[in-house]
Order: structure tokens, then sequence, then C-alpha cells
């Protein structure tokens, strides 16, 4: 059903209500100045975030800034692209940040946490459990977790890409009912608002899903890695789990405060009616692929039906993996249909191709455990990622 206006304000107001637990991601664009760390934003952010806290409400803080933080620090250093710079100036810049943070939220008598995460953190299932548990203790004692990723020791192949993914990897994590993503911007436009004057801002989108998000971001900021498309991908994740996004001017005045009056600030991008779970979320989005399969036509027009992978329909495997592992799941035109878990290793895949499922017994012997190669619970279309 399409979203009226009138739809969409009871809708704002209901999920402003009802938030329980809100995380809030900050860019290095809005805490920096070309000077360094804009110690009068993060002042007001800090006062503003508070009001929310003081609603009852649990926050969770994705920071970045650390490497804008820690490179003005160092007069000489101007920044590079090389990562061990990063590496370096995140290290000086982090403890900086960080120390502003404790400083500024104790003066509401609140306290806050440092988490710094890598991408491997949240791949293991059991770490990720770990670290999910350490998150709802912080938040039963009412503290501000402050997570950024730990660039120190972060890897290129290995991040997460930027701190809006990680932000919406962390709203999985904690089971998050609202995502506030401050930004430079004011919002979303129509068109980019630097070339196109007469562009507007977009009050709210539904079914991101479907939209193209190229088409909607030319350029990004200067400051953060990710520029609005990456807001906008950190936004369609988090409607999968079915969390609303607010895309908000971070450097604005009490716009958090403004946000839960219900004034018509920022951007809203509303989550999909139809939720995948949280795990097929983590499978997809902390996992890599370790190989592939092909499958034909027939194969590929069931699983956009939600049923399993089955030996008859996979043409090919590449790839050496054991049981487990996820792969991606390619048509024979070579386009990406999805990801899943796959039952069998991919020795055992090569022996099955084409075969049926009542055949798999006898051909694997000792090694059969499903009839099917991927179930479709541990499956995700790629109109998801
Ligand atoms: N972790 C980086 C920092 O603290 C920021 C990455 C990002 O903004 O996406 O500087």
């Amino acid at each position: 059903m399409k979203t009226t206006r009138q739809n969409f304000e009871q809708f704002k107001l209901d999920s402003l209500k009802s938030a329980k637990r809100v995380v809030i991601k900050v860019g290095s664009a809005v805490l920096t100045t070309p000077r360094g760390l804009d110690l009068r934003v993060i002042s007001r952010l800090i006062d503003d975030i508070s009001l929310v806290h003081d609603q009852g409400k649990e926050v969770v803080l994705v920071s970045s800034g650390a490497v804008a933080a820690g490179c003005k620090v160092m007069s000489s250093c101007k920044l590079k692209p090389e990562l061990t710079y990063k590496q370096a100036t995140s290290a000086i810049g982090q403890s900086r940040l960080m120390h502003l943070y404790d400083e500024g939220f104790a003066r509401f008598s609140k306290v806050t946490a440092q988490v710094l995460l890598t991408r491997d953190d949240l791949r293991d299932r059991e770490r990720f459990l770990n670290a999910r548990n350490t998150f709802l203790k912080l938040l039963e004692w009412r503290v501000i977790p402050v997570v950024n990723e730990n660039d120190t020791v972060a890897v290129q192949e290995l991040k997460f890409g930027d701190n809006d993914q990680l932000a919406a990897l962390i709203l999985n994590l904690v089971e998050a009912d609202l995502f506030i993503n401050l930004t430079s911007a004011q919002g979303v436009f129509d068109k980019n608002p630097q070339l196109y004057p007469e562009a507007r801002k977009i009050d709210y989108i539904e079914d991101i899903t479907s939209l193209d998000l190229n088409s909607l971001c030319e350029g990004s900021s200067a400051e953060g890695t990710g520029g609005m498309y990456s807001k906008l991908l950190a936004a369609k994740r988090a409607a999968q789990i079915g969390v609303p996004t607010v895309i908000l001017p971070g450097k604005e005045r009490f716009i958090l405060e403004k946000l839960f009056q219900g004034q018509n600030v920022g951007t809203w991008v509303l989550p999909e009616e139809k939720k995948i779970s949280r795990r097929k979320f983590w499978l997809a989005y902390n996992l890599d692929p370790e190989g592939k399969v092909i499958v034909d036509k027939g194969a590929g027009l069931a699983l956009q039906k939600g049923k399993s992978l089955l030996p008859v329909g996979i043409k090919e495997v590449e790839g050496e993996f054991g049981k487990g592992a996820l792969l991606s799941i390619l048509s024979e035109d070579g386009e990406i249909i999805g990801v899943g878990l796959s039952n069998y290793s991919s020795a055992d895949i090569a022996k099955m191709l084409g075969c049926k499922s009542s055949e798999l017994k006898d051909l694997l012997d000792e090694s059969f455990v499903y009839p099917e190669v991927i179930h479709a619970d541990n499956l995700l279309l790629k109109a998801y990622f």
C-alpha cells in the first residue's frame, strides 16, 4: 500500500515515541572543521543526545572522526590515502574524541564506553554473540556505548567499508528500532543541490529496495568516506530488518530535539513491510562468500519464489570450501541471484551436479545430510543486498 503524507506523519510520530533503542551515527564531516575536531558541534550534539537519553531511550553512538581528528593534531601530517597513515592518525584521534565524549556526557551524569570493532569480530558467530552481550549489559546499565571501527588494526580488505555500514550491522547486533544518521547534508534531495538550486528535500522514501541509489547520489562529502550513497545503502539494510532511518543535518542546532518534536527535518527511509530475519541479515552482510554455484534458469526461478537450492539445478561449482561456507549463487549469464550457506563442501557439490535429491544418499553415502544444497532459511536474494 502506498504511504500517504498523513500515514507518514502518523508513522513518524509513532516510531519516535515507541523507539526504545536508537543507534545514532555521526560522520567526520559533522564532527570536524578544517582545523580539527569541532568542539562546539560535539558539545551541542552531546546536549542533544542526552535529551534523547533522558526520555528513557537507550542510545548507541557510532562516531567517526578519529582519522580526521588525529591528522589535524599532527600539524606536519597531511591526510594521505595510505593505510598506515590512517591507522596511525586514528590512534591519535580516537583517544581525543573519546575524551570529549566522556567529559561531555559526564556533565549530564552519563557514562560512556568505548567499543572498537573490526569486521572479523562480527564475522565469527560466537564473537558476534559475545559483542552483543557486552552491548546489552552496557545498555542495561544506561551507559552510552561509543562505537568506531578499530582502524589501527583493520586491514583494507577486512574493513567494514565505512561507518555507515558498521552502524547498519550494529542495528542488527543490538536489535535497535530506530537509526539516526547525522550527516553534513540537510537530507536526501531529488537532485544534487550543489548543481541544481531548485533541488528539493525528500521528506520520506518508501520502498528503498526498488530505488536506483546511484541516480540519487551524485557526489559525496570530502571528510567522510561514505557520501550519500553509503547513507542510503545503510538505510536500505536497516529497512530490511524493519528499522526506519532518519538522515539528518548533524551540524544544525537542536536537530534531535526538533526531530523528536515531530518537526519536518531530514529524510526518513521507511522500513520494508516484509522483514528478513536477523540471522539472514548477519550471514549476508557479515560473511564473505568463499565460493560460487552456477544454477540453471529453473533453479533461479524457484529461488525467487522462496524455494531451497537443490542439486538438480546446479550446473557448476567454483572454489574450494567446506560445509557451512557462504556461497554466491549465479545464473548462467553470470548474474548474481543471491547468497546462502552451503550444506555441503565443494568436493561433494562437484559430485552431485544435476542430480535428483533422491539420488544423493547413494551418491554421497556418509556425507549425505540434507536434500538441499542451500536451504531457503539460509539464503538471501540479491534484491536484498
Ligand atoms: N573510522 C573512521 C574514523 O573514525 C571513519 C570511517 C567513516 O567515516 O566511514 O575516522
